[in-house]
């Protein structure tokens, strides 16, 4: 283990300060279940140089209704967001429930899920076996899944690095259309989610971290879905997840946002899917169209073809509401 600073940050301010003081070489530290196995498995390029609890600052594990919508902490938890937003958010609930297990749902704030560590195997390689495997992402020059076993990767969005985004809630959250809210030392922006993350990671600049998240309240008419393909039933990562916000009159859809989870370096919006089944009605052969728009221009690796299918079976599902 190396040595490191921690502090216990008491407000935001503080917590930006020490990101900015320390320009980069700082981690922030919400419920740890990520960050720790990544120091304790030395994944990261650097080791940083310091810890800043954020658990410490008060008032950033609440949830409040605000104008049409609410405001969740980033510091709150998956239960507790599973227990206050189960009946307005059921999209959210689903996607919350799908991760991990109860004892990290427990420790685990929205806000590290947003921002966890990709899973991708080839980046989180031990360097105990066979010396340090440094990926694109992690400084080298080559992606190894393209040419490797790449069954998990994504099939979109890769160009240089090929890991998907992990993180479930992310998916769900896309499909809502929240907003989050950011703090760093020249004040604070919100950032549709759409725009947070890039291909390696996300948009944060190095003394920036989410405060909370906005999520606007769905129409008591709209449906949501939320689905994961897992290998294993309890604790896995998605082969594929997909999600939907449904607005329909009679059986007729009059606005769709549909986001693909675990194909791409980032969640990806189906929006040629989205635009089809705008003043159609939902069927099985008009949910199978917007599938194979969804799945559109995708380029599989060599051995993760059988994501499309997937893929396509969930955006059917969801969109169908079966
Ligand atoms: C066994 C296991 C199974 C899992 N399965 C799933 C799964 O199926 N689906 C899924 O989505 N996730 C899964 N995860 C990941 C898990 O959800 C994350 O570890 C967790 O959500 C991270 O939250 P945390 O509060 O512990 O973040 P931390 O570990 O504290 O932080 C994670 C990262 O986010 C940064 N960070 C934290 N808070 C902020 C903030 N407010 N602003 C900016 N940066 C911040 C930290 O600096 C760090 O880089 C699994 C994890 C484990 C260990």
């Amino acid at each position: 283990m190396k040595s490191f600073v921690h502090v216990h940050a008491r407000s935001v301010n503080e917590a930006t300060e020490l990101l900015a003081a320390y320009k980069g070489e700082a981690k922030l530290n919400a419920g740890g279940t990520d960050l720790l196995a990544v120091l304790k498995d030395r994944i990261l390029p650097d080791y940083p140089k310091a810890i800043i609890n954020i658990k410490s600052i008060p008032g950033l594990n609440t949830l409040y209704e605000e104008e049409d919508g609410v405001v969740v902490g980033a510091l709150t938890t998956l239960t507790d967001l599973i227990k206050h937003l189960a009946q307005s958010y059921p999209l959210l609930k689903e996607a919350a429930m799908a991760v991990a297990s109860p004892q990290i749902r427990n420790i685990a704030t929205i806000g590290g899920n947003l921002c966890q560590d990709t899973r991708c195997w080839y980046y989180r390689y031990p360097d105990e076996i066979g010396g340090r495997l440094n990926c694109f992402r992690k400084g080298g020059r080559t992606c190894p899944a393209v040419a490797g076993e790449n069954r998990y990767h994504a099939i979109m969005g890769g160009k240089q690095c090929y890991a998907v985004c992990p993180s479930d809630t992310a998916i769900a959250l896309t499909a809502l259309g929240a907003t989050l809210r950011i703090a760093g030392t020249k004040g604070t922006r919100t950032l549709s989610i759409e725009e947070f993350f890039t291909p390696l990671g996300n948009v944060l600049a190095s003394d920036e971290m989410i405060t909370a998240i906005y999520i606007p309240k769905p129409s008591a008419a709209a449906r949501q879905n939320f689905l994961k393909f897992t290998l294993r039933k309890p604790i896995d990562f998605g082969i594929v997840s997909a999600a939907s916000l449904m607005t329909l009159e009679k059986g007729v859809c009059t606005a769709a946002r549909i986001v693909l989870g675990a194909v791409a370096p980032t969640p990806v919006r189906a929006l040629k899917a989205e635009e089809f089944l705008r003043g159609k009605e939902v069927t099985e052969e008009t949910a199978a169209e917007a599938a194979a728009l969804a799945l559109e221009g995708a380029k599989p690796l060599s051995k993760n073809t059988y994501k499309l299918e997937i893929a396509k079976t969930l955006v059917k599902r969801v969109v169908n509401g079966s």
